[in-house]
């Protein structure tokens, strides 16, 4: 493995803590980007579908993808797909698609680290002794490529984001601006989907 997966210090202030998954989604997004020769997204031109879900440890790796791709939450380039797996697929529209996900052994190799007792616990990741938890990050950098992701590549993947507009209009009750998409009408009138009444 390549220094370039290993990542820089404002890395792990922008993801908050010290913990094993952040590195290893920002290894995993680097690879995709190798893997499809793409750079590190400036706009809104690469997407990430994690398979990450709710109430389930080490979405950390996601923050890791996001720092390393360049394909953020905030830019919409990620939507999570809630399978509740530790994958990811990598989509750029002039290449084609790429799915990393963790192999099975090299879980349940990293989850014999004492770091894991403590998260069992319920203890967070920044309250765990600084030795216990670079334990289990050198040991995740030492391991190869192969040792830690499954790859398979994934040439019927398709995917349309949705045309953005910049188009708004006032909700006729709050006042506040929605853009178009989700504008809703009431009465004959726009109104946002609070306002509404409606679900989405
Ligand atoms: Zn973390
Ligand atoms: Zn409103």
């Amino acid at each position: 493995m390549t220094k370039h997966y290993i990542p820089e210090a404002w890395a792990f202030e922008f993801h908050g803590h010290r913990c094993p998954f952040m590195p290893i989604g920002y290894r995993m997004g680097g690879l995709a980007m190798d893997y499809l020769g793409v750079e590190r997204e400036k706009d809104h031109g690469f997407f990430v579908f994690p398979e990450i879900g709710k109430g389930h440890p080490q979405t950390c790796m996601v923050d890791g993808i996001q720092i390393a791709t360049g394909a953020t939450y905030g830019k919409v380039l990620m939507e999570k797909t809630y399978y509740g797996k530790l994958a990811a697929t990598f989509y750029h529209p002039q290449k084609e698609a790429v799915r990393y996900a963790l192999k099975p052994d090299f879980m349940d190799n990293m989850g014999k680290f004492e770091f894991f007792d403590y998260r069992k616990r319920g203890i967070e990741p920044s309250k765990i002794p600084n030795h216990i938890t670079d334990d289990v990050i050198k040991w995740v950098f030492e391991q190869p490529d192969d040792t830690v992701f499954k790859v398979e590549p994934r040439p019927d993947f398709k995917f349309s984001p949705v045309k953005g507009s910049f188009n708004k209009a006032k909700c006729s009750i709050c006042g506040e601006y929605v853009f178009e998409r989700y504008l809703r009408q009431k009465d004959g009138k726009p109104v946002c989907i609070p306002c509404s009444g409606y679900g989405r």
